[in-house]
């Protein structure tokens, strides 16, 4: 069976040092060494905070506004007051971009509830934590764009829409670790999540489509997905085209029948789904749809975006 790759480290503690990083950490621009968030921080001790993963492509900042909305969108589900404008916060991420000299890299925004007590109670938490870290990022291997993922469906369901909102980007993601370790464990890159019903929702960090015909099918958000911001664009790109996007529930059957199936996320872009739970999908190659989509987002990526350097 094949090994688990592991990718989309944007590199080791050691390398990152190595680097000399400069990160954005509660109004400072500091050397990564000195980046240090105390231990009493509700974002440590509870997972009580939001983040966003955004990449810059050719010195521009791609879908940066959808991004933030999106971050003040989860910040304001858990009741956290960012204590930046949109406009500040815009300013934070390009500035730390600059710093590090980035043209193409990913974006790491994290805002925590700070520093508090041993106890839960957020009011007590005086200060929100902000940190950006920009740096280069190492690619999914090539080879997986070209011959497609493995992926299998996961035991471990989907929160629960009834529970915290998985619309929410929050730090609290071992719903997805323990997704991608069932994956890692089975030799595979990635995990199908389900819902309660049997339906698909998602994978452990990528939103799913399949493809019969030429009519596109993504899980509505309802069902617990994250509202990716790949999967707007490329429903975007597919209905400039000319194909149907339904977004509506479908189960494995639907995927199994699928004769294209493919992944969709800021760090991965879209990338090609061959096999599902050991099963083939569609020919076993990377469908024609699929690689239309995946080029024409690569396209729209390189020329939109908040430019980094004016
Ligand atoms: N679903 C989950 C659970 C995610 O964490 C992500 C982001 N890594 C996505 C979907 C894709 O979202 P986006 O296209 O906005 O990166």
């Amino acid at each position: 069976m094949a090994k688990a790759a592991i990718f989309l480290s944007a590199g080791s503690a050691e390398e990152v040092t190595r680097l000399g990083l400069k990160i954005y950490l509660n109004g400072k621009y500091v050397d990564v060494r000195n980046a240090k968030i105390s231990i009493f921080d509700h974002g440590v001790l509870y997972g009580d905070g939001v983040f966003e993963g955004i990449r810059a492509y050719k010195g521009c900042i791609f879908r940066l506004k959808q991004h933030l909305e999106r971050l003040y969108a989860s910040a304001k589900y858990i009741m956290l007051k960012i204590p930046l404008t949109l406009g500040q916060m815009t300013d934070v991420v390009v500035n730390t971009c600059r710093m590090n000299k980035i043209k193409d890299g990913y974006i790491r925004l994290v805002v925590t509830r700070g520093p508090g007590t041993l106890g839960l109670a957020p009011w007590l938490c005086t200060k929100p934590t902000i940190f950006v870290i920009a740096d280069r990022i190492k690619l999914y291997p090539e080879e997986f764009y070209k011959n497609g993922l493995s992926i299998i469906t996961v035991p471990t369901l989907r929160n629960l829409p009834e529970t915290t909102s998985p619309r929410v980007k929050s730090l609290n993601y071992l719903n997805n670790i323990l997704a991608k370790i069932e994956a890692h464990n089975s030799g595979v890159q990635e995990a199908l999540m389900l819902n309660q019903r049997g339906y698909v929702v998602e994978c452990s960090g990528e939103n799913i489509f399949i493809v019969k015909g030429s009519t596109l099918y993504t899980p509505p958000v309802y069902l617990g997905a994250l509202k990716g911001i790949t999967r707007d664009c490329i429903i975007e790109i597919a209905t400039h085209l000319g194909f149907r996007v339904i977004e509506e529930p479908f189960t494995r059957f639907d995927v199994f029948d699928a004769d294209e199936c493919f992944l969709t996320g800021t760090a991965a872009e879209g990338i090609p789904v061959v096999k599902v739970d050991n099963r083939i999908i569609g020919n076993g190659r990377p469908g024609k749809i699929t690689k239309l989509l995946i080029k024409k987002y690569r396209e729209i990526t390189s020329t939109d975006g908040v430019m980094i350097y004016s």
